[in-house]
């Protein structure tokens, strides 16, 4: 008995062991493909830079799901492409602005998305503020002189410094007051807009009803010059959004008088739906296959940018660890899915 205990302990042992020097072969292995072999700067490349945007509905997305497909193909995982749901068609065109009076100047801005289009030619027209208001009747008296203008809907920013910029530069008392009158225009913008009963996103549909031109916002990140790119959410009329300090000029000449003009020309194609999917790559189990282990991200982005950080970083690291297990690691007990989301943006459809 004792003897057979021993050996036993024995056996354990040298398993243990055999077990733990294969294990950490095999760590080894998946961290030397890691560092030694990354292809996560040539996926970073072929997705955001190349690809680019990756707007639900668009050519763009479809191109997207398609590579990823061929990426994980390629590795020897299987992979495809399974419809959900379908959204609206939409493709970026080119869009431009120009300042055309009281002088002529270029205008850093785009087009919203699914902004509807201009004709061939661009519109011109003068450019009024959303002014400050404090009831509903006041908003409805006002709402009749958008016609045939181009609306500034978003808040004056006396500043286009990020906080932590301020804070540095400026004298403590400085960096105070900024900070409480900064606050403080935040605050009536938003009990301004809230009296006119339309929300920021109800609000241009409400305008474009009553006739406006055309629509102009200054979405702000708190950055230095960055805006944010969402949607338009009118239906005939474009939206496009400009640069902090462009914003401001347009404002200040505004308030002190003057009408500026600006020339729109926003091009883009789309009609109806398009059926939207979801990429989907698996590595089958060996000893539990019915059992998962999911890795996920979401593939979709806005198209105001190349969907870097939200979430094409996420959607390589994932493809990068689907790759790297496929090679180091190509019989897991359970079964690995990997899946590329096809629209988180836009309300988890997909
Ligand atoms: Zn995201």
């Amino acid at each position: 008995m004792k003897n057979y205990a021993k050996l036993l302990m024995v056996s354990t042992v040298f398993a243990v062991s055999l077990n733990a020097q294969t294990k950490d072969q095999m760590v080894k292995s998946i961290m030397d493909e890691t560092y030694q072999n990354s292809q996560l700067e040539t996926l970073a490349y072929e997705l955001m830079d190349e690809i680019g945007p990756r707007l639900v509905g668009t050519p763009k997305m479809q191109q997207a799901h398609d590579w990823a497909v061929k990426r994980f193909q390629n590795w020897g995982i299987e992979a495809q492409n399974e419809q959900w749901g379908e959204w609206k068609a939409w493709e970026r065109g080119p869009s431009s602005i120009e300042m055309v009076a009281p002088y002529a100047k270029s205008i850093e801005g785009m087009q919203l998305a699914w902004s509807p289009a201009t004709s061939a030619k661009g519109l011109t027209a003068d450019v009024v503020m959303l002014p400050v208001f404090t009831n509903k009747q006041e908003f409805n008296a006002w709402l009749p002189k958008v016609k045939g203008k181009l609306v500034m809907v978003s808040q004056y920013q006396a500043s286009g410094r990020p906080e932590y910029n301020w804070k540095e530069y400026a004298t403590p008392e400085s960096f105070e007051k900024m900070k409480t009158e900064s606050a403080a225009a935040s605050e009536a913008w938003r009990k301004s807009i809230a009296a006119t009963g339309e929300t920021s996103k109800t609000l241009n549909e409400k305008l474009e009803k009553a006739g406006a031109a055309g629509i102009v916002s200054s979405y702000w990140s708190r950055g230095f010059g960055v805006n944010k790119i969402f949607s338009a959410g009118t239906k005939t009329i474009p939206v496009v959004d400009i640069s902090l300090e462009d914003y401001g000029q347009l404002y200040r000449m505004i308030q002190h008088g003057k009408t500026p003009k600006l020339k729109i020309n926003a091009q883009s194609k789309g009609k109806g739906t398009v059926p939207t999917f979801n990429t989907v790559a698996v590595i089958k189990g060996s000893e539990k296959p019915e059992e998962y282990v999911i890795l996920s991200a979401h593939l979709d982005s806005w198209d105001g940018g190349t969907g870097a950080t939200d979430n094409g970083t996420g959607t390589i690291t994932m493809m990068e660890v689907a790759r790297i297990l496929k090679k180091n690691y190509p019989n897991p007990k359970r079964t690995i899915v990997v899946g590329l989301w096809g629209s988180e943006e836009q309300g988890l459809n997909g």
